[in-house]
């Protein structure tokens, strides 16, 4: 059993990569940024509450995401792992998730980083904005935004896990079965 993030800027691979560990290690992936695409299409509560936010590109305020983050790791399919990706993103959302994981008395393992240089992941926003409609891909204010936050929220959190040894680091670049297999490779124990 393996409870894991996957971080890394936008494009940099996270959704792809993610459905394929978790068909290889029979864990429940749970984007938070999906968790919200499918939410602002149903037009509930929570995808009204999200939707400013998401088109620009800014986070989602902590408490409306932690909470919602919280309930979804108590199903049943996350008792056997799980792999969470779009989360945490910043140092409140960090704690925010030790604690949710102290009171379900489990920890994580591993904290897997995917790496992508600005240019290639600019580029592969741009492609997925005409293939899957993404509004937050096909706005250039949205990607920088974006890749600001990535940079000044979500890096400086990375490094805290770094101090905890549970960071393993993985080139994002290339075809999806290369970079699958040094995923597989990094997660090794
Ligand atoms: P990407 O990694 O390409 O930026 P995601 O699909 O992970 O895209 O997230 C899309 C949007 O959903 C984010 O820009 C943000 O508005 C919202 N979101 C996702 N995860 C979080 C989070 N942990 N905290 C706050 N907002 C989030």
């Amino acid at each position: 059993m393996t409870r894991m993030l996957i971080v890394g800027p936008a494009g940099s691979g996270k959704g792809t990569q993610s459905k394929r560990i978790s068909e290889d290690l029979g864990i429940v992936a749970i984007s938070t940024g999906d968790i919200f695409r499918v939410n602002i299409k149903e037009a509930t509560e929570l995808g009204r509450e999200a939707q400013g936010y998401v088109d620009a590109g800014d986070l989602v305020p902590d408490s409306v995401t932690n909470r919602m983050v919280e309930d979804r790791l108590t199903w049943e399919d996350a008792k056997n792992g799980f792999l969470l990706d779009g989360y945490p993103r910043n140092r409140t959302q960090v704690s925010a998730l030790d604690e949710m994981l102290s009171r379900l008395d489990v920890s994580l393992d591993v904290v897997l980083e995917l790496t992508a240089d600005r240019e290639e992941l600019i580029q592969r926003l741009k492609k997925r904005a005409e293939i899957e409609g993404r509004e937050d891909d096909a706005d250039e204010d949205a990607i920088r935004r974006r890749l600001e936050i990535f940079a000044s929220e979500t890096a400086p959190m990375i490094a805290e896990y770094d101090a905890r040894g549970l960071v393993r680091r993985v080139d994002g670049l290339g075809a999806v079965d290369e970079v699958n297999a040094r995923i597989m490779e990094a997660l090794k124990p």
